[in-house]
């Protein structure tokens, strides 16, 4: 890799405190402090010392040894390599992890030995440390023990597989839950599972764990040739000229030389950006330069900005555009001289030359209009589900909450940046404008009832500053729910919002200045211009052309209407809640979001009593990220290569023109691949650039610039082994989602399957060939690239059989939108135990940080008896409580009398606060969570077992299972190790074949893929 010292040396040594050394003793990052808000019974933060409260009880307590007697540690990941190598396919006799039968407080045994698996020794691979490799020489081979492919399923039919019926032959002594039933070895499987130890698959889980441990005291350098963290684990960053993973990821930081070498790898060549990332607590943040009249320096030919690794010539005279290699001429305001190493003398003080992200604030020729601070205008649905439901009140509270906090002191800090403004509309079958200037004792309505040709009825007061009006906005947004309750409106029934007029009226309010709307909906609008209907009426229609229909819109009306939003440099967000599970045809009012940068936030089964809190707190969450408006994208990259594809929520009107974005914020990623128009050369270094232009809430014009370099290497075989396992799950992510409702189902889960194949093949065929033919070799840094891509198939937006499209195609666009971390949880959830809770998690350690407990395998065959689990995938966050529960653990979590699975209300969305030992650690757990998830906020769901529905929701996400009409982790591993040998047979069969010569994935074309 370009190494770090190769740029700096022409910058000269960077200040030695800055270097990125292993932690001295006693070190402690400049960044990363102990992470806020945990603090029990509403304590603030304790001065340093004794971090957080301490127990409650004396040490002695039946808290020290947990509600399970303590138990061996689970597996030592630092032998993980070592394990691995040795994982044996072939029944070595060994044996299985089975689920502990056990309930609370009694004696466990010990659960198995985590050493290396029976004793084989390791192959000489693994002691290399590149590969991990799975199975004894021959161990799997067709005609082994493995058994002939008819005895696992129809050959050459994959698919097939995938629903897995219900083993009807199987038999119980008592009721088994489903989620215990999907843990169960499928009778297909039983073979591979009785000789695949699921304890030694690569595990999800400790990939996070153990890098989690080590970012809590160390940095990540950006120029040291590491591969970046796992994204969904907080680490701080040392940006030493290459933009921050938390920005910008390669799916590769050795760049294959050319094409073919690509080819040969499998894997896509892509960028992941998140512009506007939000940083960890104590990281830089982004510098922003100011140039005056004349903007940043950009290249004459490329137009690229400059950066860390455009050079100086001539004395400083010139500079050469990393991208294109052009020498440009040096502004002269913009000159300084070069040293005898031709390094500019001022290279230190200029963040532009040292840093991977910057912001420059442009110049009026950058403008369309003159900016402003942003404009919020909240639109409320008020018909009659929305009221009856409580949806109203509750959207409303999240506003006043948003805006104003969640305190009603006068005093409290302003929540908006400076000079941004806010607008209320409310729509049913018409809609109501508010007047909210601050001299008016309370807001005026002005009622617009022409749907047809509707206009904006008043034209000040409408958008005001939220502090100046904030008595008017409070009185308006608390009386609301009460101005259209059916006692004022003396029972005229008005179920139907008109939403396309409210929306068109909207946008025509800010055409002048942008902004972004935020709007509630809680019925299907079926009323007026753009009326929706029930399309999706819950038929079987999966594969067919009419699931195609369901998952997109052809209304000419939202279409256009996002068209004009993008041109005005307005997004929208959507709060859709469906109050009895209904129909709102996601598919045509995400378009919207979709396609102007916004987002949509789905409840789909609205219980006021439940989501409440959450719907608060995404309202907040909304209003308070990091937001920008009228944003255009531009990526470049280094000669040889060239843009083939974007996947993302925006506008893209030609190919070659700039990405455009009504709104952009904080947790929106676009995916870029990348294809070769030529041969790189090896002997330089491949760059990439990410410009984007937008409009702060603050109302300034600015471009942020995200600069990557990354090697160029000879062999593939160099190339693999510094690949970013989250930028390619994210890539093939992406991919996959911009390919819905295009492409089937069927045919997006087969492509998956085949890409997985692709890479794994493709690394057995030209870089392990050395391995015995019947080892599963995975390359070092893909380990869970498997489970991912399991995972994936089996995720909302694409799995298999029936499912609403309301939350299929929330889901597909979801996955399109999300940045790496965001997606990584929602492919395979968090998961911790809260019986077997040290004593000393969930509390600081010794240096500040909160310890936070190991996460656990997505599988019910690690759930055990009289458990209870947080569940937390970034989009719901689950208590499950097992029906045996011990009635002691209730009481320390919910309070005295809570003793019981029926004594707690299903609906509670937080924990009390109480003074015990466990209420604390698990409130702590949880807020540390909510501190690294992405988009969505999601409030606890209880999820009593045999009792909630939400249980489903728990019994889908143990993904290593065999659900959502998939196959199980370890069934999955034998099925792609089949497949690896059929391809390196020359005999596997590729399905997308015989339909068409095109590829379905045409960002990740391989020799297989044409
Ligand atoms: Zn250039």
């Amino acid at each position: 890799m370009s190494d770090y010292q190769m740029y700096h040396s022409l910058g000269g040594e960077p200040e030695e405190n800055q270097r990125l050394t292993p932690a001295a003793p006693g070190f402690r990052p400049p960044v990363a402090p102990p992470p806020s808000g945990y603090h029990q019974s509403g304590s603030n933060l304790p001065p340093p010392g004794p971090p957080y409260a301490t127990s409650p009880y004396p040490p002695q307590d039946a808290q020290q040894s947990g509600y399970f007697p303590s138990q061996p540690p689970q597996g030592n990941t630092q032998g993980l390599e070592r394990q691995m190598s040795n994982m044996a396919l072939g029944d070595t006799g060994a044996v299985r992890h089975k689920k502990r039968d056990r309930h609370a407080y009694h004696e466990l045994q010990s659960t198995g030995s985590s050493q290396p698996f029976n004793g084989i020794p390791q192959t000489p691979h693994a002691a290399q440390g590149g590969i991990a490799s799975y199975g004894t020489p021959g161990a799997l081979t067709p005609s082994g023990s493995f058994g002939p492919p008819s005895g696992y399923g129809p050959q050459g039919t994959p698919g097939a597989q995938f629903p897995v019926p219900a083993n009807p032959a199987f038999e119980s002594d008592r009721l088994v839950s489903q989620a215990e039933y999907a843990a169960r070895p499928s009778s297909s499987g039983a073979i591979a599972s009785n000789q695949l130890d699921p304890e030694q698959l690569p595990s999800v889980p400790r990939s996070r764990d153990v890098p989690a441990t080590y970012y809590l005291e160390n940095l990540f350098p950006t120029m040291e040739s590491m591969v970046p963290p796992p994204a969904s684990v907080p680490f701080a960053v040392f940006d030493q000229g290459n933009s921050s993973p938390k920005f910008a990821r390669l799916s590769m930081t050795h760049i294959p030389v050319s094409a073919e070498a690509l080819a040969a790898v499998g894997l896509p060549l892509g960028m992941t950006v998140q512009p506007l990332a939000p940083l960890q607590e104590g990281e830089q943040e982004v510098p922003v330069l100011d140039y005056g009249d004349v903007g940043p320096p950009r290249c004459r030919r490329c137009r690229a900005y400059i950066n860390p690794f455009m050079t100086f010539r001539s004395g400083g005279n010139k500079f050469v555009c990393n991208l294109c290699t052009f020498p440009n001429e040096t502004p002269m305001e913009y000159f300084a001289p070069t040293d005898p190493t031709g390094v500019r003398v001022d290279r230190l003080e200029r963040p532009e030359l040292m840093l991977g992200t910057v912001e420059f604030i442009v110049p009026k020729e950058y403008y369309t209009r003159e900016p402003v601070p942003l404009h919020w205008l909240f639109m409320i649905d008020v018909t009659e589900e929305s009221v009856n439901k409580h949806y109203l009140e509750g959207f409303c509270d999240g506003i006043l909450k948003a805006l104003y906090g969640d305190s009603s002191k006068e005093d409290a800090p302003r929540k908006l940046a400076p000079g941004v403004k806010v607008g209320i509309v409310t729509f049913d079958k018409q809609m109501h404008f508010y007047n909210l200037s601050s001299n008016l004792h309370q807001a005026q309505m002005m009622v617009m009832p022409d749907i047809d040709d509707p206009f904006v009825p008043l034209s000040e007061g409408l958008f005001v500053d939220p502090e100046d009006s904030r008595a008017v906005i409070t009185s308006l947004l608390t009386q609301l729910p009460q101005m259209f309750s059916p006692e004022i409106t003396a029972g005229l029934k008005n179920p139907e919002p008109a939403l396309l007029p409210a929306l068109d009226v909207a946008v025509q309010a800010l055409t002048a200045t942008g902004g972004k709307i935020v709007c509630s909906l809680a019925a299907l609008p079926t009323w007026g211009p753009g009326r929706l209907f029930l399309r999706d009426e819950n038929a079987a229609t999966a594969g067919t052309d009419a699931e195609k229909k369901l998952l997109t819109t052809e209304h000419p009306g939202y279409t256009k209407l996002a068209a004009r939003m993008v041109e005005a440099g307005v997004g929208a967000d959507f709060f859709l809640a469906s109050p009895s599970g209904g129909y709102l045809d996601i598919a045509t009012i995400g378009f919207v979001s979709a396609k102007t940068g916004g987002e949509v936030y789905y409840y789909p089964n609205f219980q006021a009593q439940r989501d409440t809190l959450r719907l608060a707190k995404e309202i907040d969450h909304t209003v308070s990220r990091a937001t920008g408006y009228q944003a255009l994208m531009k990526v470049r990259c280094s000669n040889g290569l060239q843009v083939s594809a974007y996947h993302g929520n925006f506008t893209h009107h030609t190919f070659g023109a700039d990405l455009e974005f009504g709104v952009i914020d904080a947790d929106k990623a676009i995916g870029i691949m990348f294809s070769y128009d030529g041969k790189l050369d090896p002997k330089l270094d491949a760059h990439f650039q990410c410009a984007t232009l937008y409009t702060t809430e603050s109302g300034q014009r600015r471009v942020r610039c995200h600069n990557l370099v990354a090697s160029v290497a000879d062999s593939g075989a160099e190339a693999i082994k510094f690949v970013d396992q989250d930028a390619i799950v994210s890539l093939i992510a992406k991919e996959a989602a911009s390919r819905v409702p295009e492409r089937s189902l069927k045919d997006v889960r087969n492509a998956i399957t085949e890409k997985t194949v692709d890479i794994l093949a493709g690394y057995r065929k030209n870089f392990s060939s050395s391995n015995p033919v019947g080892q599963l070799v995975i390359p070092e840094n893909l380990k869970e690239l498997s489970m991912y891509m399991l995972a994936l198939i089996k995720c909302r937006a694409f799995k298999g059989g029936r499912e609403p499209s309301d939350r299929r195609i929330h889901d597909v666009r979801l996955v399109r939108a999300m940045g790496p971390g965001e997606l990584s949880l929602y492919l395979y959830p968090r998961i911790i135990a809260l019986h077997d809770l040290a004593e000393g998690d969930g509390f600081a350690n010794e240096n500040g940080h909160l310890r936070m407990p190991a996460t656990q395998r997505a599988s019910f065959a690690r759930i055990n008896d009289g458990g209870a689990y947080i569940v937390d995938n970034g989009q719901t966050c689950l208590l499950w409580l097992h029906t045996h529960v011990a009635p002691a653990l209730l009481e320390d979590l919910f309070g005295p009398g809570h003793n019981t699975l029926a004594s707690i209300d299903p609906f509670s969305s937080a924990l009390p606060v109480l003074d015990t030992h466990l209420n604390a650690q698990v409130r702590n757990i949880l807020a540390y969570l909510a501190l690294s998830r992405g988009g969505k906020v999601p409030a606890l769901q209880i999820a009593r077992q045999g009792l909630d529905g939400a249980e489903f929701e728990f019994a889908r996400l143990l993904v290593e299972d065999r659900n959502n009409e998939a196959q199980s982790y370890v069934d999955w591993l034998v099925h792609l190790h089949r497949l690896i040998q059929l391809e390196m047979a020359g005999q596997r069969k590729k399905k997308d074949e015989a339909k068409s010569d095109e590829s379905l994935f045409v960002g990740l074309r391989t020799p297989y893929w044409g």
